[in-house]
């Protein structure tokens, strides 16, 4: 289904980003493994996927390095010839209460998540324009669509996230690029596990399908929205989230 295609993944080292990688390489592309600071898990990641017979190749960048970006994305582009997919998932949380939280915290979060995704998009998008064609998509939020205590950095990014895909989905669609959003729920990933038990069935009780979602379920609605078949689907945000926002 995706074969001949070069997809990107931004933090496909571990979570809900190596599910993407794996589902795009076991649809026929040949991955970039995006990671920051885990090579050995980008490593494994690589390994699994050409034990399954697919392709793929890791690459180091810290997403919130404008510069960095830049590098990271001539490179593939210089090796490979082209990118097709782009899936901006690399993100953090710092979670804290308004009032006490510091700058630096606020800064990560927003540098990581929101100005990542618009680093990486930034030199993605001069290509696939070159290329008449292209997919991009950023991992969102429910909490950017509902805000949640304790998350206002992550939540300002998430929301933010929103309005780029939107503005860069009316820029990019003359030139035949769709760009969408995911706003995945509570998902069972490093970024959960740490949360406390008593946040944990707080956040059950919100799901009406009754069950935390799994990476794999947030890279089916990844390779949809990358397949050929969702060539009329730009600037939407979709919800895999159990039902948590209708
Ligand atoms: P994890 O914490 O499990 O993994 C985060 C990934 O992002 C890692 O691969 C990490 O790389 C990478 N990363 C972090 N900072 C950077 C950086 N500066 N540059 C490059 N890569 C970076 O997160 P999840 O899999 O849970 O989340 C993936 C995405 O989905 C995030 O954007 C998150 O906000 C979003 N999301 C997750 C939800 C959930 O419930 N889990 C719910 C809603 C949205 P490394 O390992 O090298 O550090």
């Amino acid at each position: 289904m995706l074969e001949g295609k070069t997809a990107v993944v931004t933090g496909a080292s571990r979570g809900i980003g190596r599910a993407i990688a794996l589902r795009l390489a076991s649809s026929g592309a040949f991955v970039v493994v995006n990671y920051n600071g885990a090579k050995e898990r980008a490593e494994e990641v690589k390994q699994k996927i050409e034990a399954d017979g697919g392709a793929a190749a890791i690459y180091q960048c810290d997403v919130s390095d404008y510069g960095n970006c830049g590098t990271f994305i001539q490179d593939v582009i210089k090796e490979y010839g082209k990118i097709d997919i782009l899936v901006n998932n690399a993100g953090v949380t710092r979670d804290g209460l308004l009032m006490k939280m510091s700058e630096e915290d606020f800064d990560q979060v927003i540098d990581t998540n929101l100005k990542g995704t618009f680093h990486t998009m930034r030199f993605v998008s001069r290509q696939m324009v070159k290329q008449r064609s292209g997919r991009i998509i950023n991992l969102s939020s429910v909490v950017g669509v509902t805000g949640n205590a304790g998350q206002a950095n992550y939540a300002a990014s998430k929301a933010g996230v929103i309005g780029l895909t939107k503005t860069a989905a009316r820029e990019l669609a003359p030139r035949g690029i769709t760009v969408n959003a995911i706003a995945p729920g509570y998902i069972e990933t490093d970024m959960t596990s740490v949360l406390p038990e008593k946040v944990r069935e707080a956040s059950m009780a919100q799901i009406p399908l009754g069950s935390f979602g799994k990476p794999e379920q947030v890279a089916s609605a990844a390779a949809f929205l990358a397949s050929e078949e969702a060539g009329y689907i730009t600037g939407q945000v979709l919800h895999v989230d159990g039902g948590m926002v209708m």
